[in-house]
């Protein structure tokens, strides 16, 4: 049993209460720089996301799954600007 699982309180046929644990829904992916939740990455288990296509998985641009659209856009800016 892991921490991260649920109780859960269930009845049986026979009338005992029993605790079953179940796994928790996994975390909504957050930005590595501002800790916002990021966008168009689904909220699935690694096994059930591996059925997916690689492009369900994450937006299809640089820093996806990293960075959150507003910090890429502006690392980008600031990257462009110290050249
Ligand atoms: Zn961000």
């Amino acid at each position: 049993m892991k921490k991260s699982m649920k109780k859960l309180k269930k009845r049986t046929t026979s009338g005992k209460n029993i605790l079953v644990y179940r796994k928790g829904r996994t975390s909504a992916a957050v930005c590595n720089n501002c800790g916002c939740e990021m966008h168009g990455i689904p909220r699935l288990s690694d096994a059930q996301s591996g059925k997916l296509a690689k492009s369900h998985r994450r937006p299809n641009r640089k820093f996806a799954g990293y960075l959150c659209s507003r910090c890429t856009k502006e690392f980008l800016r600031n990257a462009a600007r110290n050249v």
